[in-house]
């Protein structure tokens, strides 16, 4: 997909600053640190659009960019972050809850891993809420130029079982610094999205 319009439109932090066109909503999730920042901007094809963290954790807001005027991409905070106290995170933090519960715009969720680990704790948490709301996931395993291309399909059945993943959902290997991946990003995004 060619991306020729890209509006940062609200970091919100409560419900009554959605944006309120009614366009669908792709939520992207993960660990602080997993590449969710680097995968949106290499999607979207701008260097600098969704700021790459060097303080993890941080971003407490949840950042709607609107694509060609047509579908949000949401990206949510991190979690996982020790730094971050138990009680500000609820468990995923109320806020992110709240949003992947009841919001109606939001059609798929594309759910970030690291290739090279097992899925954390959170990771299964992340994974098992989401299909308990019944939404379609795209799990997409990054920094794949990590591992060589030799080990990608080994790593992609084994976090498959790590997750347990339904049939109905999908894993992708990605690389934000190669590229490899995104067209299979896109394919996933043009079947999920629905005007
Ligand atoms: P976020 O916290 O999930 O938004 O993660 P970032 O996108 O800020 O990335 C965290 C770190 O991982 C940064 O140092 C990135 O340069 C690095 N990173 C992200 N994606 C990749 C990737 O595909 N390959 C490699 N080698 N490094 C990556």
């Amino acid at each position: 997909m060619q991306i020729q319009d890209v509006e940062l439109v609200i970091s919100a932090v409560a419900p009554q600053q959605y944006p309120n066109d009614n366009l669908p909503e792709i939520a992207l999730t993960g660990r602080s640190n997993v590449g969710k920042s680097s995968l949106i901007n290499r999607l979207i094809q701008r260097k600098k659009m969704a700021r790459t963290s060097s303080t993890p954790g941080k971003t407490q807001t949840l950042n709607f960019y609107r694509l060609n005027r047509q579908f949000y991409f949401v990206d949510v905070p991190g979690y996982g972050y020790a730094k971050v106290s138990k009680k500000a995170r609820a468990k995923f933090g109320e806020m992110i809850e709240t949003y992947l519960e009841e919001r109606q715009q939001l059609q798929g969720v594309i759910s970030l891993i690291d290739v090279r680990h097992q899925p954390t704790e959170d990771d299964l948490s992340m994974y098992r809420f989401l299909k308990y709301y019944g939404l379609p996931v795209l799990i997409v395993a990054t920094k794949a130029d990590k591992v060589s291309k030799g080990k990608w399909q080994q790593r992609a059945a084994q976090l498959k079982k790590a997750l347990q993943l339904n049939q109905t959902d999908d894993l992708v290997i990605f690389s934000s610094m190669t590229g490899s991946g995104a067209d299979q990003i896109w394919q996933w995004l043009q079947a999920h999205i629905t005007t």
